[in-house]
């Protein structure tokens, strides 16, 4: 007999973890445990949230589904596809290759596919019906971090860390990050 989900789980550690944009239409649903946790800074993620971060848990799309309705094109590729012209400084290339996805509906921006990591998908933090044990363990684009915001993580680096970097912190988060 187990009460671990409603008596002994408060937070919701224990998969499958549910969640869903503001209005209900999409509904989504992940039984693998994330390998990474991220708070963005960059303007574009501050612009997307409209808070002062962005929180993104990287998980196995092996582990992950939506559950009930469809997402919309989201970013910069919704503006590519529209065939507006992007801004100065932007990167069409990269725009390109992140897939930025949103309920139709309320427009909540949910989760990214990103073209190089075909095996994952950032699901950003908020969506989850119980996310009260995610925190955040490396912040990028710290330089365009707002004043005065600490998010606590452990590792920060002023831009994105080099491809090169992510094994190593992804060990060091499965060994010390909080986590399911
Ligand atoms: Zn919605
Ligand atoms: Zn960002």
């Amino acid at each position: 007999m187990s009460m671990e989900r409603s008596a002994g789980d408060p937070a919701g550690r224990a998969p499958p973890w549910t969640g869903g944009c503001r209005c209900g239409a999409v509904r989504l649903e992940a039984t693998a445990a994330p390998v990474m946790a991220v708070a963005c800074h960059c303007k574009g993620c501050r612009r997307m949230t409209g808070g002062a971060y962005s929180l993104s848990l990287m998980l196995p799309e092996a582990g992950f589904r939506l559950t009930a309705g469809e997402t919309v094109r989201a970013g910069l590729g919704a503006a590519l596809e529209g065939g507006l012209a992007l801004g100065s400084g932007e990167n069409p290339d990269l725009a390109a290759a992140l897939d930025h996805r949103a309920c139709p509906v309320c427009k909540s921006w949910m989760f990214t596919r990103i073209a190089m990591l075909p095996d994952m998908v950032n699901l950003r933090a908020a969506m989850l019906d119980r996310d009260a044990w995610v925190t955040p363990f490396v912040e990028t684009c710290r330089a365009e971090a707002q004043p005065g915001i600490v998010t606590g993580a452990r590792h920060a680096f002023d831009g994105f860390p080099d491809a090169a970097a992510w094994p190593g912190l992804m060990i060091a988060y499965a060994r010390e990050g909080a986590r399911p």
